[in-house]
């Protein structure tokens, strides 16, 4: 391969298999319900406010307040790859609406003005409200969580209080990106019970339905069952010019599938770590993120075989990226987006991808993944002005391909 090629990748998403009949359904970026919402980093900070364990009229006296939170914050973690860190802090109120919050995830029942609002005009019996922050690749950054201070809570089943725990597990599905459920038996159903109704506890939603699991695993994947079932990939990112490569977005692709298997970012010092990959071999790659760039110039970094138990470790120093190079929008049906294509299997789409001085003439475009192919002599040129380069394709996805995330390669 001549060394004036380079390499861009962008990602597929596979969604919702039509063999697949579940009713939950998960929070998106973008009204196109393209990129569902959720966190980038598995590791989720969480604030408890100190209004929880003060004395107040919201929570019954001598409920197991923490204690239940800790068991709903555990029910999530328990089927799916996500960890909570859990502090305290002396903050009341919520983050007002708008692009971003303070970066700090709260659960509250403070009765301030600022949570109070949020069940102003409720005439029903609203237990929570969760309000979510997210960036414009639809990772969620914040979400903070008001436990209704005009209503009662308990952890005993007290008769005509919410329960606490179930409460609050319904709103971490929220936080982590779930819409409400269809399924009435399901802890992301719409309405939650009070303890007593239909002579009932209110203790059901603490316990995750199928359809909640299924969800929630949609966005992280499933809980590896045991520790040592995997192994962990180390590695370290160096610029041409000696100094860490931090914030580069490193991936990791089942060899065999092409399947994005893995996703983090690399922190000042410029490593990464992946955890829980099941054995098998992998494909590494990077790219930079920048505010500019939607699909910056990728690396391979290699070809890895995990093993159980073990860590890995590669160090790298990164080529010069080129410049003036960048894919920046990706999409299909004529439209260009900046997020992910969402496509299903058995099914052929023409998919755009625009980009500033991309040379239509010569490109070209792969997969790693057999599951996808491109059908000859599609490649086509479009006019969408002179800011931008765009062209188009015919993916064919094969039937029964692993939902998933997938890329594709342009090479120019
Ligand atoms: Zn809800």
């Amino acid at each position: 391969m001549s060394k004036s090629f380079k390499f861009f990748f962008v990602l597929l998403l596979l969604l919702s298999l039509s063999f697949q009949a579940m009713a939950y359904r998960v929070q998106f970026a973008d009204e196109a319900a393209m990129k569902p919402l959720r966190w980038k980093n598995g590791k989720i900070p969480i604030a408890l406010s100190t209004s929880l364990i003060k004395q107040n009229f919201s929570i019954r006296n001598e409920s197991d307040t923490v204690n239940a939170i800790r068991r709903s914050l555990l029910t999530w973690e328990k089927v799916t790859n996500v960890e909570f860190e859990v502090s305290w802090t002396d903050l009341q109120s919520l983050s007002p609406s708008g692009n971003s919050g303070d970066g700090v995830s709260l659960i509250t029942i403070a009765p301030t003005s600022e949570n109070l609002v949020l069940f102003g005009n409720e005439t029903g019996d609203v237990s929570a409200r969760t309000r979510v922050f997210f960036n414009r690749k639809g990772f969620i950054n914040e979400a903070d969580i008001v436990l209704n201070p005009y209503q009662q809570f308990s952890t005993d089943g007290a008769i005509g209080t919410f329960d606490l725990e179930a409460t609050i597990t319904h709103e971490l599905g929220h936080l982590l990106g779930l819409e409400h459920s269809s399924v009435i038996s399901s802890t992301m159903y719409a309405q939650q019970r009070k303890n007593g109704t239909l002579n009932l506890s209110g203790f059901s939603l603490r316990t995750l339905a199928e359809d909640d699991i299924a969800g929630i695993r949609s966005l992280y994947g499933a809980k590896n069952a045991e520790k040592d079932c995997c192994g962990q990939l180390h590695g370290k990112l160096i610029q041409t010019d000696g100094k860490p490569a931090k914030n580069m977005q490193v991936w990791a692709e089942e060899a065999e599938t092409g399947r994005v298997m893995g996703e983090v970012l690399t922190v000042a010092d410029g490593s990464f770590l992946f955890e829980g990959l099941v054995e098998g071999i992998y494909r590494i790659y990077t790219q930079e993120t920048s505010d500019k760039v939607i699909f910056g110039a990728a690396e391979e970094l290699g070809e890895i075989k995990v093993k159980k138990g073990k860590t890995l470790n590669i160090t790298k120093k990164l080529k010069d990226t080129p410049n003036g190079f960048g894919l920046l929008y990706a999409g299909f049906n004529g439209q260009l987006s900046e997020l992910a294509v969402p496509l299903n299997d058995g099914k052929s789409y023409t998919v755009y991808i625009g980009g500033k001085n991309l040379d239509t003439k010569s490109v070209h475009i792969d997969f790693n993944s057999p599951f996808f192919s491109i059908t000859p002599g599609t490649i086509t040129t479009h006019d969408f002005g002179s800011q931008v380069s765009v062209v188009s394709f015919e993916v064919n996805v094969k039937s029964q391909t692993p939902p998933g995330e997938y890329s594709f390669i342009v090479i120019l």
